[in-house]
């Protein structure tokens, strides 16, 4: 029988690191019955350093950011900032630094807007949003995943779509595992842990916006609509790239510019 969200064992066997995607299968069942911060825990006394951490600043990716906080203090979560971020993104991403001590780290392209619209037009998100994603957010990833062996994302189950199937573990071709800690919780569940620890929701959240991401690729959903509904609203395009970027160049289709960090 499946395990209820508020019956998560601790008294489970060793889980080591998996090699091998069958391994990786096995090992996910096991964490499934762990609680995503324990589970954020193995993944750093597996990986230590080569544990890459990124967050969009959704709300499940503030609560591990949290989570980090208090297991690893100085492990960074880095925010991938596309230069199409909304201004309130960028605002809650110094409220969370500055005023609740989140170890997070914004990365962008390198490129300013102007040089950017010099090289691919002005936007590109709309002529060609998959090119777009891809300069702005799978090469970012790219080079941040260089050296890692594991990273952490915030993917649910319960967003749909292509995240419906999502494991705990789950290993790249490239070797890469990805471990996703939160896959099999609710929005519920993580609205509420945010309020246990006094953290605040994304500040368009209360305008509707229950999943943040570039301006103009995000609208406000209804109560009836899927939490992603609002992002690339109109097109068939659900996913950004960056979890189907196993093994993706990081330098593919970069003329100029180099990775900066926003600290
Ligand atoms: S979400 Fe939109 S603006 Fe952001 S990188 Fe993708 S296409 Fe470009």
């Amino acid at each position: 029988m499946k395990l209820e969200q508020c019956e998560w064992s601790v008294a489970l066997p060793e889980i080591t690191v998996p090699e091998t995607s069958a391994q990786a299968e096995a090992a996910s069942a096991l964490l499934e019955t762990r609680s995503p911060r324990e589970i954020l825990q193995w993944a750093l006394e597996s990986y230590g350093d080569s544990l890459l951490v990124t967050s969009a600043l959704g709300a499940g990716g503030v609560l591990l950011a949290q989570y980090l906080k208090e297991l690893a203090p100085g492990h960074p979560t880095f925010l991938i900032d596309t230069g199409k971020l909304f201004p309130e993104t960028l605002a809650y991403y110094r409220q969370l630094r500055e005023q609740f001590g989140l170890k997070l780290l914004a990365v962008g392209n390198g490129f300013g807007e102007q040089e950017f619209a010099e090289i691919y037009g002005e936007r590109l998100w709309e002529r060609d949003p998959d090119l777009c994603c891809n300069i702005r957010k799978v090469q970012v990833l790219g080079r941040l995943r260089q050296g890692k062996r594991a990273w952490i994302t915030g993917l649910r189950r319960e967003q749909g779509g292509e995240r419906a199937n999502a494991n705990v573990l789950e290993l790249q071709p490239d070797g890469l595992l990805k471990v996703q800690p939160l896959a099999f919780v609710s929005r519920k569940w993580i609205d509420e842990e945010l309020r246990n620890y006094g953290l605040p929701q994304h500040p368009l959240h209360g305008l509707g916006y229950r999943s943040v991401g570039c301006e103009p690729c995000t609208r406000a959903v209804k109560d009836s609509e899927q939490e992603r509904a609002g992002r690339w609203a109109g097109l068939a395009k659900t996913e950004c790239g960056l979890h189907r970027s196993a093994g993706a160049s990081p330098a593919t289709g970069l003329s100029g510019g180099s990775n900066h960090a926003t600290t």
